[in-house]
């Protein structure tokens, strides 16, 4: 049977599933002045709202019963009308002496994501899922393999965050208490198919309290396999962040089979989508290439790849692929990554070599859920 005809621009990335059981709403699916109204619908004045964003992203208290400038009897349901427990944690994988530590979270309709907090000298960095799965298809990530199961909602995407906080501050990771400082958008899922609540979630980290976390914009990194509608409409918004390019090969025969959103959206076009945010922003973008023995790291993609990104304001960050289960493809030899690296330092364009945190707990996006799956 044939489908009824749809706008053709979105279809293709911005339609969702059929329609689960409905999240919860959480205040962190709101702007400020939308939670005001959310406490009024409830029959309540707007400042309630306020106390309980100051509880949840000033102070990190999800426990009701500190709220004390709250009247005591009606803190447990402010909580679960303002604050409903969104996501549980299944279980947390460590590596790196407890460096870096996985997330298994399950949602309330019983859908897995994950995320991934890593501290490092000088920061600490949490990677979150915006989609349980993602409907992207590309051949050698984890999450692709299984399709979209949903979009997560701004709570949802929040609240993974606002755990690694609470974990940060309260000194669950080696080294003492820290603050969560870096947010990337590089776990499962693709964020620019789920643009509204990956924006409403990013204001809940850059909004100074207690509207949000208070995290500089420049700390987050908005990763995209490249949807030239999505990268357009963060331009509009002008917020500095870290955008990255998915970029993966820097020719478009290759490129519609390691992203075949490329079908869509040609090199070219993503990379003059990333330059137009750029400009706006006065940011440096990253463009991510997963090296792939023998697929992608040829000698003369690296020079099609300088040449192409010689006089842009943009970087290169090299991922050693990380192989998935069942798959053929592998990570390039070390020679060869470090010819590609020689040769795009040879054009000008700053390259770095991504460390390869997590690998030894399925630190590939997608990876432990996959697992979880698997063996359940
Ligand atoms: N959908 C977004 C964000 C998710 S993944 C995007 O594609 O950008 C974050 C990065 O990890 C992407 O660059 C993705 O291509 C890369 N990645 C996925 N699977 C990988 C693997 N098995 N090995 C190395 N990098 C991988």
């Amino acid at each position: 049977m044939s489908r009824p005809e749809q706008p053709a621009e979105l279809k293709l990335v911005f339609d969702e599933p059929v329609q689960r059981k409905k999240v919860p709403q959480h205040l962190a699916d709101f702007s400020p002045a939308e939670r005001k109204d959310f406490a009024k619908e409830l029959g309540l004045p707007g400042f309630r709202s306020t106390q309980v964003s100051a509880h949840y992203f000033g102070h990190l208290d999800t426990n009701p019963d500190s709220w004390s400038d709250i009247p005591a009897d009606m803190r447990s349901t402010f909580a679960e009308m303002f604050t409903p427990k969104l996501i549980e944690l299944v279980r947390s994988i460590t590596c790196d002496n407890g460096m870096t530590r996985k997330d298994l979270w399950r949602l309330h309709d019983g859908v897995l994501v994950e995320s991934v907090l890593m501290r490092y000298t000088d920061r600490t960095t949490v990677c979150v899922s915006s989609q349980a799965g993602c409907g992207m298809n590309c051949p050698f990530c984890a999450t692709g393999q299984a399709g979209l199961t949903r979009n997560l909602s701004a709570g949802e995407i929040t609240e993974q965050i606002v755990a690694s906080a609470r974990a940060c501050a309260s000194g669950e990771l080696p080294g003492g208490p820290t603050r969560l400082s870096n947010v990337v958008f590089m776990g499962m899922g693709e964020p620019m198919a789920n643009y509204k609540a990956v924006m409403r979630s990013i204001r809940n980290i850059t909004d100074p309290h207690p509207d949000g976390l208070g995290i500089s914009a420049r700390s987050v990194t908005l990763s995209t396999v490249g949807l030239v509608n999505g990268i357009e409409k963060l331009t509009e918004e002008g917020i500095p962040l870290t955008l990255a390019v998915s970029l993966h090969t820097p020719d478009d025969e290759l490129r519609d089979s390691l992203v075949p959103i490329n079908s869509r959206w040609k090199v070219k076009e993503v990379l003059a989508a990333a330059d137009a945010y750029a400009e706006k922003t006065g940011r440096r973008y990253s463009i991510e290439y997963a090296l792939i023995r023998d697929i992608n790291d040829h000698t003369w993609r690296a020079d099609l790849l300088g040449r192409l990104l010689k006089n842009r304001n943009a970087h290169v960050n090299l991922i050693p692929l990380n192989p998935t289960p069942g798959s053929k493809w592998t990570a390039s030899r070390k020679e060869d990554e470090a010819e590609f690296v020689r040769i795009l330092e040879s054009y000008g364009v700053a390259t770095t070599v991504r460390d390869t945190r997590g690998r030894e707990i399925d630190g590939a996006c997608g990876q432990l859920a996959a697992a979880e799956i698997a063996n359940s």
